[in-house]
This record gives structure tokens, sequence and C-alpha cells, in this order.
């Protein structure tokens, strides 16, 4: 039976590049080398449970496109959003089509990890490859994220466990998970710190405090800092110091937390201030398999990485603003094109109660708690099972995931495109 060797999986920033994937009669027999939860997304997006649909009623692809193409273009501040599992060539259509409407277009980063990309802004990203992480890192910390549940194969292929040229197995390394409660990552761990809620920048302001030598005040010798005990966080200090090679991921503990941007650029400014002693960088901990992605081309094109609006012609980067909790939340949109994220599973309620009002286009391979509040539903083949793209990495490494069947279906990129042309056209008339 015919065998694709060197599979991209398409479901978490791991982008795991090594499946092995079983394809007979334009069907997936077996997937091999993926996790649970990558194995489960290849056979689920071979067959997708989306229809073309215009308020409920089943109906032919040129009728939804239209009705899509009618919705956005009468609409007076449109917004494009999500474009976190969808390929780089659709995300560059989708920012293409929200530049022509003169809309809004925003993505699942600005309330998931906005707040590292701006603390990235101010800092920089001292950062490395996942290559280099599984090669040469001796010290990785895991900081407010558990890969062991968002991204089961990280540890074993890229961190914690992974055998390395200069670093060949667990034996050579150590690994601190920092949070705020056990989880399977803490227990697969040489060293948990639990730290308290939201006091997270204070932990930083100690750690970089000890890294530099500088004197600490008496009260936190003797009380500690964010409810860990003082000993420990001079301990983490000197691993961090001593290291030959650290690694820093950081997840949605640190950027949902109280401080948001502010912790991290103070974990990044640490990090950088770290090279004076030894190599130390840091990687933000990225879920969906293309919302890296979804930041480097609206960047490309807008130089903005989310929160873009097009309203006065030109691009306005608008955090707060702009962003899709907020533009909800005032009521400011009035429609609304979803593609690659589910806002009705992922979004407060409030938000979700304004998409209800308006009229929404939701293109989607599957059925998803969105497709109910959609006036308009278009399916689309899966990229990197029904169609090929470009994923970048949670490191920004990007890949081309192949497509393993012949779908029925256009592609997301196709679907986007296609709404843009109708536009266009209509307004040339
Ligand atoms: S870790 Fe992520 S990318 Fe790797 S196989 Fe599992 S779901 Fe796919």
């Amino acid at each position: 039976m015919p065998v694709i060797e060197s599979v991209v999986c398409t479901f978490c920033g791991s982008l795991c590049d090594d499946l092995r994937v079983t394809v007979e009669q334009n069907r997936v027999l077996k997937v091999g080398g993926a996790c649970a939860l990558g194995r489960q997304k290849v056979f689920h997006d071979c067959e997708p449970t989306a229809v073309w649909s215009v308020e409920g009623m089943v109906v032919d692809m040129g009728t939804a496109m239209e009705e899509a193409a009618r919705v956005l273009s009468s609409a007076r501040f449109p917004l494009v959003y999500g474009l976190s599992t969808v390929s780089t060539e659709a995300q560059r259509e989708a920012v293409a089509l929200a530049e022509l409407l003169g809309g809004t277009v925003d993505t699942t980063s600005s309330h998931c990890h906005g707040p590292s990309t701006m603390a990235r802004q101010q800092a920089g990203l001292p950062t490395c490859t996942l290559g280099e992480v599984r090669n040469r890192a001796d010290l990785i910390i895991f900081w407010g994220c558990n890969p062991m549940e968002s991204s089961p194969r990280h540890l074993a292929r890229y961190s914690a466990m992974a055998k390395g040229s200069a670093v060949t197995g667990r034996g050579q390394r150590r690994v601190v998970v920092v949070d705020v409660r056990p989880t399977p990552t803490a227990k697969a761990a040489d060293e948990f710190i639990q730290i308290d809620a939201g006091r997270d920048y204070e932990a930083f302001t100690l750690l970089r405090s000890l890294i530099q030598g500088k004197a600490v005040p008496e009260d936190v010798t003797t009380t500690g800092s964010a409810g860990v005990p003082f000993e420990r966080w001079a301990r983490l200090a000197a691993l961090m110091k001593g290291c030959r090679y650290g690694v820093a991921f950081f997840g949605m503990g640190l950027t949902m937390s109280g401080g948001r941007e502010a912790n991290l650029e103070l974990l990044l400014t640490t990090v950088a201030e770290l090279n004076a002693f030894t190599r130390f960088y840091a990687i933000p901990m990225r879920g969906h398999s293309n919302v890296a992605g979804s930041e480097n081309v609206l960047a490309w094109l807008t130089g903005y990485p989310f929160a873009v609006n097009f309203s006065r012609g030109y691009p306005r980067y608008g955090p707060g603003e702009f962003t899709v909790v907020d533009l909800l939340e005032r009521g400011d949109v009035d429609a609304c094109l979803v593609v690659g994220a589910d806002p009705a599973a992922h979004l407060p309620r409030r938000c979700v109660k304004h998409l209800e009002s308006i009229p929404v286009v939701l293109v989607d391979p599957h059925v998803t708690l969105t497709t109910p509040l959609a006036r308009v539903t278009i399916p689309v083949a899966a990229g990197g099972v029904g169609a090929e793209g470009t994923f970048y990495r949670m490191d920004n490494v990007p890949l081309r995931a192949a497509a393993l069947v012949e779908s029925r279906l256009p592609t997301d990129e196709e679907v986007i495109r296609t709404i843009r042309e109708r536009i266009t056209r209509a307004q040339d008339r």
C-alpha cells in the first residue's frame, strides 16, 4: 500500500513533519507517528462535514459565494477574523479582501499570544529554532504552558526528551516548569515552581535582579516572592546563568494573566541580558497550526501583526481598538467573515451575542459551534489533508504541507479570492 512519508501534521504549532500516512483509492487508511490529536485531525479532515448554505438552506456553490460577496460588500464596518488554521496563501488573500472592503482584519492571536507579540515589538525576541533546542539546550523552562496536553509530541521531538547531537537525551537536560497549578508537564519536569496567579511580573523582577547580581531587599529574602520561597528563585537564577544553552518556552499562562505584555517584556529583556553570561533564548508556545504564520503574513503585507484596519485606505494598527473582542463587545462590526477559527467556541459570550445579530460568513471544512449563527457557510478542503499549503511552526520556520487526498472542495485561498473577485467585478460595473 502506498505510504506517504514526512507528512506535516497541521493540528498544532509543533507541525511535526515526520508522519507516515497510508493512502489507498483516495482514502487515508493509517496514520503513523502522530499523537492522538494529530491522528484524529487527519481522519476527521478527510471528510469535511460543512455544506454550502444560506440562512440554513442548502444551496449550490455559486449562490453561497454570491451571498457572501453581497453581505461583505454591503457592510459599513466588516471584520475578517480567524486565520490561525489556514495556509499562508489563504491568509494573504484574507488581508487583500479586508483591504478591498476597507474593513478590519484580526486573528485569534489578539486573544492568545497578542501580548507577547506586542512585547516583542518593545523588547525584541532573542530566539532560536526547535532544531537548535533539540540539539543543544541543556536547560528548558516551560513558563505558563503545558505542552504535554496542548502539543503532545513537543517534549519527545523537540525539547525535554529529544535526542539531539550535542545534548543526547533527557539525562543531559534540566527541565523546570513554572505554573499556577500542577500539570502533566510539571510531572515530567525536574523542578516545578508553583507560583501565585498573576504575580509573574514580580517573579521576573526578582530573577532579573538575581541574574544581574543586584542586592535584594531583606523582606524578599525572608518571605520570598510570588508565593515561592526566595531560595527557589535563587536556585533558578543560578541554573539560568550557569547553563550552556537555555530556552524559555512561554504560554498563555503569561500572556493572559495580570500584567500581560509587561510580563513578556520583562521575560524577553531578562533572556536577552542572560546572553552576557551564556546562550539563552525564548520561544512562544503557539497553539494553532498557523497562528504564527498569520502574524508573519499580516506583518509582511501591512507592517502590523494583527488588529489592522483599512477604513482610511491605509493600514492602521490598533490593539484594544481593532481587536476582535473589543470590536464585537462595542458592537462596531456589521458583518463578519470567519476563516480558520471558531469564535462561538472561544470568544466571550457577549461577543458571540453580537455575532448572532449580524450576518456572518463562515469558511470552514467542518460544522462548528459557529455554524448555527452563520448566514452563509462555505465548506473547504482542509489544509494539509485535502489541500496543500504553507504553515509556520511556533519557531517561525515555514513548512510546506502536501495534500494527502484529492478533495472535491475548493481551498480557503480559492474561496476568499473568488469572493474578492466578485466584489471587485461588482464595484467595476
Ligand atoms: S504534537 Fe501537534 S503537530 Fe505533532 S503530531 Fe501531535 S498534534 Fe500533530
